[in-house]
């Protein structure tokens, strides 16, 4: 993606947010931990923020935001939810770290058994990156096979083997996507196209006999918003079935998000291994991988495959995740019905302000997760990653300048989804669309 000029803010509100971020440049790369955050997509200097509070963020300089990054997915009961901080606050008059057994990872370990249909045991790690990893080590070394596949466009974080862009176009074999990834890691990544079974199953036809695990997000929401095609998810499993390869479902952004047993139980699609994150670690670095019984007993040291971590199973992220699932489970559930309909009020909201505006866009939604797609022309759709990344980025960074000189915080990158939290209330909800009827009417001025 190439970087876009500036755009100059409409006023000086930002005075704080570029010092802070000029100080930060000196000590780290782009003065963040991660590079999206740093603004280079929409060609504006980043925000820093000093606090956030239900569906609200405040910056350095005061200003107010309705957000939607919610860091990303892990968020989805808004900024500092009292369950989670108290549970925070109670957790860490007790210690913060033992490096020894705690009856708290148990117990969120129990509740992620008897939520998402593919995990019967459960191994917990810090990051959704290190979740992949060790999936995709342990379907290795279940399977003695070497291959993975994965989808262009998905993403299962920043392990080597799966930094992998497409090759020359007759090819699955992919190519690294980032300097120093060895090509002799990625060789072993065949890529394919998102929502294709077709070719799923050639390279399954070509390379089946050395596939390990088929990887995948069953939504994909690194590319934006992208639902799974009708019947995709279910053709996934047939042919890994009749290939004998594992599926594996990233579940880091959609588990506890889309369904409290994840895409998996929304679709009736039982994956063989599960990658969790974002949602489960309510907030704090916390991750885990699952899946059937005998597959996980390869995990040392029920078995030979070696992963381990110190702070792993930290009792911090224990009690925050373990007080977000509760939440999320009280009352039969309700916080998912409420998350529905706030979506779709949003979704509505949208669609309007666009077409009032004349801005053609694709708008997708599953739950609580939604993108709008600044495509070329109206009827236009994005069903993959080529789909996705032909939309229109220029008009994106002018709908998010706006949106942000509007006090509405969005990700500063075309393809990441919006997440709504339970904290998004009416007047957030109207406060959005407010700005989103300006923030459309950019987009759509520039030719
Ligand atoms: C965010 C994400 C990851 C990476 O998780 P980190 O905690 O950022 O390492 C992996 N897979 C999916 C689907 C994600 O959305």
């Amino acid at each position: 993606m190439s970087d876009i000029a500036p755009s100059a803010p409409s006023t000086d509100r930002y005075t704080k947010s570029a010092a802070a971020h000029a100080r930060a440049r000196k000590v780290m790369p782009g003065g963040v931990s991660s590079p999206v955050r740093a603004y280079k997509a929409v060609g504006r200097e980043p925000v820093t923020v000093v606090s956030g509070q239900g569906a609200c963020v405040t910056d350095i300089d005061g200003n107010e935001y309705v957000d939607y990054v919610c860091s990303y997915g892990p968020l989805i009961l808004g900024h500092a939810a009292p369950e989670v901080s108290s549970a925070l606050a109670k957790a860490a008059q007790k210690g913060t770290s033992f490096g020894m057994p705690t009856e708290a990872e148990t117990v969120l370990a129990e509740k992620i058994v008897d939520a998402v249909p593919g995990v019967e045991v459960v191994r917990f790690v810090n990051s959704g990156t290190e979740a992949a990893m060790s999936a995709i080590r342990l379907a290795r070394a279940a399977s003695g096979k070497n291959n993975i596949i994965k989808c262009t466009g998905c993403y299962h974080g920043h392990t080597d083997s799966l930094l992998v862009s497409a090759g020359s176009a007759a090819t699955t074999l992919g190519v690294p996507s980032s300097p120093g990834v060895p090509q002799s890691v990625t060789e072993h990544t065949l890529l394919v196209p998102f929502n294709d079974l077709d070719a799923v199953r050639a390279a399954m036809q070509e390379h089946g006999s050395d596939i390990a695990a088929m990887a995948v997000e069953p939504i994909a929401g690194n590319m934006g918003c992208v639902p799974p095609a009708e019947g995709y998810l279910q053709g996934l499993r047939d042919l890994c079935d009749e290939f004998g390869i594992y599926l594996l479902f990233d579940e880091v952004m959609t588990g506890f998000r889309v369904d409290y047993g994840g895409a998996q139980k929304l679709y009736g699609v039982t994956p063989d291994l599960v990658c969790l994150g974002k949602v489960v670690g309510g907030g704090l670095p916390c991750a885990a991988y699952g899946g059937k019984e005998e597959v996980m007993r390869q995990v040392a040291p029920d078995g030979a495959m070696y992963q381990a971590g110190t702070l792993s199973g930290n009792p911090l992220a224990m009690a925050a995740g373990t007080a977000m699932l509760d939440s999320l489970a009280a009352d039969d559930f309700a916080v998912y019905a409420q998350l529905e309909a706030t979506a779709a009020t949003l979704e509505a909201g949208l669609r309007e302000a666009a077409a009032e505006a004349g801005c053609p866009i694709y708008l997708t939604r599953v739950g609580s997760m939604l993108c709008p797609f600044f495509v070329d022309a109206e009827g236009d759709e994005v069903h993959n990653y080529a789909d996705a990344t032909a939309t229109r980025t220029d008009r994106y960074a002018a709908f998010f300048g706006t949106m942000l000189d509007e006090g509405v915080m969005l990700a500063p990158a075309a393809f990441e989804a919006w997440f709504v939290s339970t904290a998004h209330d009416e007047q957030a909800i109207s406060q959005t669309l407010a700005a989103a009827r300006k923030a459309f009417a950019a987009a759509a001025a520039i030719a």
